[in-house]
């Protein structure tokens, strides 16, 4: 292998500048040449790259977003579009990926590198850290860590004013943004897809929590299947007429931002473990970290996975403790 493609795709995740980063000096420290290809599979596609030195990467493993842009590809869906981005790689003679991004983002790589037997690694960036195959993806502590600070300020005026807030966090169809913040934040309640709860459920563990507390605070997460925020809310307001209920939705400020020294550090191991497994013959796997050791998982497998009994026994009695 002389040269790696390295691209980002599908939503961006704090953290993705540090992985593109540490693709591209592990390349150099390893005497391999590194080509960014713009906007995912779109850069592919269209012959839309540049040629990574060491500057390129300088002074970007702080910032949140990605310099690679990134896209959803329609055509990459397609055996003409799949064709084309493999003619384009063979003319500028890049003869390995690395991809980071999502479960999608695997499931195409997984297509073309079974289709022309072309050498890739994945890996995770996205903030939902959903993925069997890891403990952590790159950009989940970050948005964590964003939510935790929007909420602890929530919180304050919640305080002042006796007020109830549901705050709606990302996650997609996974509970696992919502779940890890409600307990950094001392939520109430939370409510996850995996969980299956109610806004009866709700009423209930408010009766059941610290009556002595003036605000209460409910985190949902944005796939849960009540409605969302503001549905929940208007039946929790009807049932509390004491409490002014209020409703934040956060939205993409989860998927902005600094991102945390715990997801620089996870995104620049990931990256020189993606460059040194493709040296090494790795193919057609994610990088990941599974009790701290990296490990590879063929793309087929690195698909999202929640275990929804460990979420409800495990971390959902942990919020019902400490509320109580
Ligand atoms: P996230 O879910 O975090 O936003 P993702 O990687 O899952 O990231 P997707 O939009 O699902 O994001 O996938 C990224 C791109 O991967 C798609 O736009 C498409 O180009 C490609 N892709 C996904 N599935 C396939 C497939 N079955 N065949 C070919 N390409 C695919």
């Amino acid at each position: 292998i002389k040269n790696i493609g390295v691209l980002t795709s599908g939503g961006d995740s704090p953290g993705m500048n540090a992985a593109i980063r540490a693709v591209v000096r592990a390349g150099i420290y390893h005497e391999v040449e590194v080509t960014g290809f713009i906007r995912g599979y779109e850069g592919l596609i269209n012959n839309d790259f540049v040629n990574m030195d060491r500057k390129s990467v300088a002074n970007i493993i702080q910032r949140g977003g990605t310099i690679l842009k990134t896209a959803r590809s329609e055509a990459f869906n397609t055996v003409e579009g799949r064709k084309k981005a493999y003619d384009n790689l063979k003319a500028n003679h890049v003869d390995a990926l690395v991809v980071i991004g999502g479960d999608g983002t695997f499931r195409g790589a997984s297509v073309f590198s079974k289709e022309y037997d072309f050498p890739i690694i994945g890996l995770p960036g996205t903030i939902d850290n959903d993925l069997e195959g890891t403990d952590f993806t790159i950009g989940y502590d970050s948005a964590l860590n964003t939510v935790v600070d929007a909420v602890d300020k929530i919180r304050d005026t919640a305080e002042s004013h006796d007020r109830l807030f549901v705050v709606e966090v990302m996650g997609r169809d996974s509970g696992l943004i919502a779940l890890r913040s409600g307990i950094g934040v001392g939520a109430e309640a939370i409510m996850i897809p995996e969980a299956n709860m109610d806004v009866d459920d709700i009423l209930h563990k408010l009766d059941h929590s610290r009556q002595d507390k003036s605000s209460k605070i409910i985190v949902i997460a944005e796939g849960d299947e009540a409605g969302g925020a503001f549905a929940v809310a208007e039946v929790l307001q009807k049932k509390y007429p004491q409490y002014d209920t209020k409703v934040s939705v956060l939205g993409h400020i989860q998927r902005g931002g600094k991102p945390t020294c715990m997801d620089r550090v996870l995104a620049s191991r990931f990256g020189v473990a993606a460059v040194e497994g493709l040296l090494n013959g790795e193919r057609g796997a994610m990088v990941g970290q599974i009790n701290r050791e990296i490990v590879f998982t063929p793309f087929d497998h690195a698909t999202k996975h929640i275990d929804a009994e460990k979420v409800s026994s495990t971390w959902l009695k942990l919020i019902d403790i400490l509320s109580f």
